[in-house]
């Protein structure tokens, strides 16, 4: 069976799976506040369900998964799951996005079923600022993060949406939090993904300004980083402090984009910033053979996007961010 590739010469190895579109928290660029348009539970995927779609894409050239959500945390049975996944033989990277209000109970499983690369979503270092963007609590996210260090997990990124009058102002201290605790940083431009992305872009920060603001602090140097996906990295002189940014929209890096989307649903979402797209689910319930779903996952690749268009077309994408998990 030939690899993944779609018409743009992109092979597709990445698959970002959002376990549930749920959340314990509530950040204003991602999920509305009082936000009740949940999918229905009897419209899930169920693991096994999961477990033959991975396999199937791990077939066809699929060797990254991340799990992502909403917060794949809030998924009791997300242990099971990663264990399921983790021994597929083709998967070689199984990493996970999370909020990290509840990785002090599952670093250690997690670890010991081979996630050990994670992202941990951080916007503020200040308790009630914290609670202003996310209506989460700081402290358990901070606990999260040190059972994953003692853990053994390594790298630990932290991704933080930068935006204007809210905590741009953080800037330097997160880069001092994370050479402190050696984690990755990451900066994000927000995006225009959802009602409450779209109302977010008023407080976007180009990031371009971000990396001059910090070339008059810190020499940085140029750096590689294992997995950079779409973040372009830079290294802080004389330190191991390697610092990623994410330009969806100054610069966007769509003719390197090796991934798609697996909501809980089972739909295949193309692109972030589109709707394209090819529900699986009703395959898998008419009792498809592998062959059959290979057939339709390569269909759908032929019609990838060659590019989001967040600035031309920002209200294009209506979806919130948890159903296709950032
Ligand atoms: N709950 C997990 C977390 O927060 O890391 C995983 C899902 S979350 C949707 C994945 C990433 O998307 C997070 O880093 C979050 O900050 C980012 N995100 C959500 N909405 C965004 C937006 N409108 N613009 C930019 N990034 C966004
Ligand atoms: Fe939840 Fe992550 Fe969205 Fe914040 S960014 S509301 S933690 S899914």
């Amino acid at each position: 069976m030939p690899m993944l590739r779609d018409p743009f010469g992109r092979n597709i190895e990445y698959l970002r799976l959002s376990v549930t579109d749920r959340c314990d928290f509530r950040c204003f660029y991602c999920l509305p506040k009082g936000f009740k348009d949940f999918t229905p539970p009897s419209t899930w995927l169920t693991l096994d369900e999961i477990e033959r779609l991975i396999r199937v894409f791990s077939e066809m050239g699929v060797s990254k998964v991340r799990l992502t959500g909403g917060e794949p945390l809030v998924r009791k049975d997300l242990p099971e799951l990663v264990q399921r996944l983790g021994a597929l033989p083709q998967i070689e990277d199984l990493s996970l996005s999370t909020n990290a209000s509840q990785l002090e109970k599952y670093a250690d499983s997690l670890k010991q079923s081979g996630v050990s690369r994670i992202n941990v979503s951080l916007d503020s270092l200040d308790r009630e600022l914290f609670r202003h963007i996310t209506q989460g609590d700081l402290d358990k996210v901070l606990a999260g993060l040190k059972a994953a260090k003692r853990a053994g997990m390594n790298p630990i990124k932290i991704n933080m949406v930068v935006m204007k009058g809210v905590n741009d102002h953080e800037i330097g201290d997160m880069v001092d939090f994370c050479l402190k605790h050696d984690f990755t940083l990451r900066f994000i431009e927000t995006m225009p993904v959802g009602e409450t992305g779209k109302n977010a872009t008023d407080r976007y920060v180009d990031l371009r300004e971000v990396r001059k603001e910090l070339e008059r602090r810190f020499m940085l140097e140029p750096a590689a980083m294992r997995g950079a996906g779409p973040a372009s990295y830079v290294r802080v002189a004389d330190t191991d402090l390697r610092i990623g940014f994410i330009t969806p929209m100054s610069q966007h890096f769509c003719e390197t984009c090796n991934r798609v989307r697996l909501s809980i649903e089972g739909t295949l979402y193309l692109c972030l910033g589109k709707h394209d797209n090819a529900e699986l689910r009703p395959l898998l319930r008419q009792g498809v053979s592998d062959e059959g779903l290979k057939e339709a996952i390569f269909e759908a690749i032929s019609r990838k996007p060659e590019r989001h268009e967040f600035n031309e077309n920002p209200g294009e994408v209506m979806r919130v961010m948890s159903l296709t998990g950032g």
